[in-house]
């Protein structure tokens, strides 16, 4: 076993990463240690290396950063007992503390004092990565470790669109990034009517029609208007569920504008500012149901995300664009801040 490894850090306040040579961690009593074998890159990750004002306000430095990937167990620390060295897991994100409230009530994936490995914690941009070991995920040992390192935000994308009933409903897709692609894989595999997705890079609705979109709607296109398009294609009713996968105020706006009365409106994107909603036309009059979606449900998603990647219904692959060296990984960071956004997923590999 080697003492040291390579590892990416925001090492101090500011823009950027830097790749550094660091000691290996140790485990302790009930954590286990995961060679890494992919590790993807999360729109997280993008705000930490912009460091904006939401990454000064969280982020302590020296932080090794990442939170989504895959991999095999080396080692494990004393108490652990569902976890064995060989193993081949992917991790959870979000460390519950088990303890408080909201966890007793069955509800860990939004604990009180949630920390998130990567952000609170050193993360798994490394060779080597240490996590709690309620936060293992153990996956099929021929699951492609591309496929098992996007699990974390594909799981995103599967408690967004499983919240509620799916199968013969109309869906609008809000967002072209890999939640609103991987949201369209999920609602596809699960049986959705109609899928319209709405987003403003071709090379990401191109994508999307691959995984399964009916009708793909490119905002930035002159005279486009989804709400009109929508709601001709439904005889003026609206759809049945709304996913909002983008998190802009316009974007919600639409959304509630194409939800039929009664529908549901999953809300996962989040908006950097307060957004106003006309609350009685957009929810109170219609019946419509909000459904706040925060990481993934401990641990009834992962169950329903295995479930589906093993019948091979779901089919993720097409959102991973790019597959690189963990020492390019500026050159990924560059993809997903171009404003073409010729980029879906980018995993790397150490
Ligand atoms: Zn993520
Ligand atoms: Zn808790």
């Amino acid at each position: 076993m080697p003492e040291k490894m390579r590892a990416i850090l925001k090492t101090k306040p500011g823009p950027g990463f830097e790749m550094r040579l660091v000691d290996i961690p140790t485990v302790g009593p009930d954590e286990i240690l995961v060679k890494v074998k992919a590790t993807s890159i999360c729109g997280t990750d993008v705000h930490i290396y912009k460091w904006d004002s939401w990454a000064q306000s969280r982020i302590k430095p020296p932080l090794i950063v990442g939170h989504e990937f895959c991999g095999e167990v080396v080692e494990v620390g004393k108490n652990v007992k569902s976890i064995k060295v060989g193993d081949f897991v992917s991790a959870e994100s979000h460390i519950p503390d088990m303890t408080c409230p909201v966890c007793r009530k069955g509800q860990p994936h939004i604990c009180r004092n949630l920390k998130i490995i990567g952000v609170d914690t050193n993360g798994c941009f490394a060779e080597y990565a240490v996590i709690p070991e309620i936060c293992a995920w153990k996956n099929d040992p021929d699951l492609d470790p591309a496929i098992a390192s996007i699990q974390e935000p594909l799981g995103n994308a599967v408690y967004t669109v499983l919240a509620e009933p799916i199968a013969g409903q109309t869906v609008a897709i809000f967002g072209d990034g890999p939640a609103g692609l991987n949201a369209i894989a999920v609602a596809r595999a699960a049986g959705a009517s109609t899928i319209f997705h709405i987003g403003k890079h071709k090379f990401r609705l191109d994508i999307g029609r691959k995984l399964g979109a009916d009708v793909s709607i490119n905002i930035t296109q002159e005279d486009v208007d989804p709400v009109k398009i929508i709601l001709e294609a439904t005889g003026g009713v609206g759809v049945d569920v709304v996913l909002e996968m983008a998190g802009s105020p316009l974007s919600i706006e639409q959304g509630f504008a194409v939800l039929r009365k009664g529908g549901r409106f999953s809300a996962f994107g989040i908006p950097s500012e307060p957004v106003r909603i006309d609350l009685a036309n957009a929810i109170i009059f219609k019946g419509a149901r909000v459904l706040g979606i925060n990481g993934r449900l401990l641990w009834e998603t992962w169950y329903q995300m295995t479930g589906l990647l093993r019948s091979g219904k779901l089919d993720p692959s097409p959102v991973i664009t790019h597959r690189i060296s963990l020492d390019e990984f500026e050159k990924g960071f560059e993809l997903l801040t171009s404003k073409e956004r010729r980029v879906g997923k980018v995993v790397m590999f150490p």
